[in-house]
């Protein structure tokens, strides 16, 4: 299986096609239904997201390294994410752990525009680049600690974090919009509770969803490196 990578636009143009339709059906036997959801992984290149080591593995229903000591998460369990979320297309959205940066291309396809932040700079600029293959070009990129959110653009329709955190960080609850929904792990390192919260005026409405293990969030609204 070779990816000519030069000559890749989008996941179109490359041979990965019928991978992306079975991990696609295993995301459908699973119990995933939201077709926008189902048709942003049937579009989204994974094989330009993971390291070249585990590209054979990009279309498995599963976790994969990306170095730094973390992880691409389980496609599944990012659908599962992104359902609860029901977005609509043209919703303002900010990422907290970009990682791959995979699932920031699943926002931008589901989403209008999408604000990611990671701390890890060569994670960022990995995840940079890839996007950048895969033709997502709504999406901003910023290296810090996204436990500050990313007040610049705020407020935002949706916020996602994907690590998990000790308490939902102050400055995320101040940079949701009204209506606004945030998903978030939270609990100790390594076993968490994925928790909704929904921003009804001044009131933030707390639902937990499911047990979780995410990687730690680091910084200073959450855990110490
Ligand atoms: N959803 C990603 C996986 C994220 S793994 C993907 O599709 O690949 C969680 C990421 O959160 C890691 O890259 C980690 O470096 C990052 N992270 C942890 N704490 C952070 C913080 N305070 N701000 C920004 N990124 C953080």
């Amino acid at each position: 299986m070779v990816a000519r990578r030069g000559r890749l636009s989008g996941a179109s143009a490359d041979s990965f096609g019928g991978y992306r339709a079975r991990l696609v059906e295993a995301l459908r036997a699973k119990g995933i239904r939201n077709l926008a959801v189902l048709k942003a992984f049937a579009e989204t290149p994974r094989h330009l997201f993971v390291p070249a080591a585990v590209r054979h593995r990009a279309y498995e229903d599963a976790a994969l390294p990306i170095g730094n000591g973390q992880t691409v998460s389980q496609p599944f369990t990012q659908a599962r994410y992104l359902e609860l979320l029901r977005l609509r297309g043209k919703e303002k959205v900010l990422e907290i752990g970009t990682g791959s940066g995979y699932q920031t291309a699943l926002l931008g396809t589901l989403a209008g525009q999408v604000f990611t932040v990671e701390r890890v700079r060569s994670l960022a600029e990995a995840a940079r680049q890839a996007l950048l293959e895969a033709g997502v070009r709504n999406v901003s990129v910023l290296v810090g600690d996204g436990t500050l959110g990313w007040s610049a653009y705020a407020p935002y329709d949706a916020i996602l974090v994907a690590a998990g955190g000790p308490d939902v960080p102050p400055p995320l609850l101040q940079q949701l919009a009204d209506g606004g929904q945030l998903l978030i792990p939270l609990g100790a390192r390594g076993s968490q509770t994925l928790t909704l919260v929904r921003r009804v005026g001044a009131e933030f409405r707390q639902l937990p969803v499911a047990e979780a293990r995410f990687v730690p969030l680091i910084g200073e609204h959450g855990f110490d490196a």
